[in-house]
């Protein structure tokens, strides 16, 4: 028997009872470290990328899967969105992309060109505030799909609901940051 380094729980088996760490913990060293590293980057069985690829491939089941108890593999979709906004804002920074070609602008007449760069600097507000009208996206949603819920006589709460909204945003979200990856590429 030994304890559980995480949280102290005496432990018999492979895994603790408490709360699921592995017993045999051992100190990092180098060659631990290069060995774990595939494993942590590639092996998708859990986490952000597990969350992509049930989503992309089989989003129906993934989020009932999550609904009905698998929880495990699964990021908490809260956290899925939060990266998904975080992604999504950098390759909006990165890519930088604008609606007007700036020597088109030129030729233009200031009035026009103006009006262009209005648009532009206002779709860029949005852009760069995806998070706010995501906010407002996810309670609006929310109420809504509980309401179409009751409708259909489907059993879900509020706040499975609210999961099932979150997953879908932040796939929605990712998608777009894909979309604007390949603009930027293409620019
Ligand atoms: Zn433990």
């Amino acid at each position: 028997m030994i304890l559980c380094k995480n949280c102290g729980e005496q432990v018999y088996n492979k895994f603790c009872p408490s709360c699921g760490q592995k017993a045999s913990v051992k100190r990092i060293t180098v060659p631990g470290l290069l060995q774990d590293l595939p494993h942590a980057i590639f092996h998708i069985d859990r986490g952000f990328l597990y969350n992509i690829r049930q989503m992309f491939t089989q989003p129906g089941r993934a989020i009932n899967g999550y609904l009905s108890g698998q929880r495990k593999p699964f990021f908490h979709p809260a956290t899925y969105l939060v990266i998904s906004l975080v992604l999504n804002y950098l390759v909006v920074k990165i890519t930088d992309l604008h609606l007007y070609d700036e020597n088109e602008l030129q030729t233009m007449d200031a009035f026009a060109a103006k009006a262009i760069r209005d648009y532009d600097a206002m779709q860029w507000w949005f852009l760069e505030h995806t998070y706010i009208y995501i906010l407002f996206a996810i309670s609006a949603s929310s109420l809504f799909l509980f309401g179409i819920y009751k409708l259909l006589k489907q059993n879900y709460n509020l706040a499975e609901t609210a999961v099932v909204v979150l997953f879908t945003i932040a796939q929605g979200v990712l998608i777009q940051t894909i979309i604007y990856s390949l603009f930027g590429w293409i620019h």
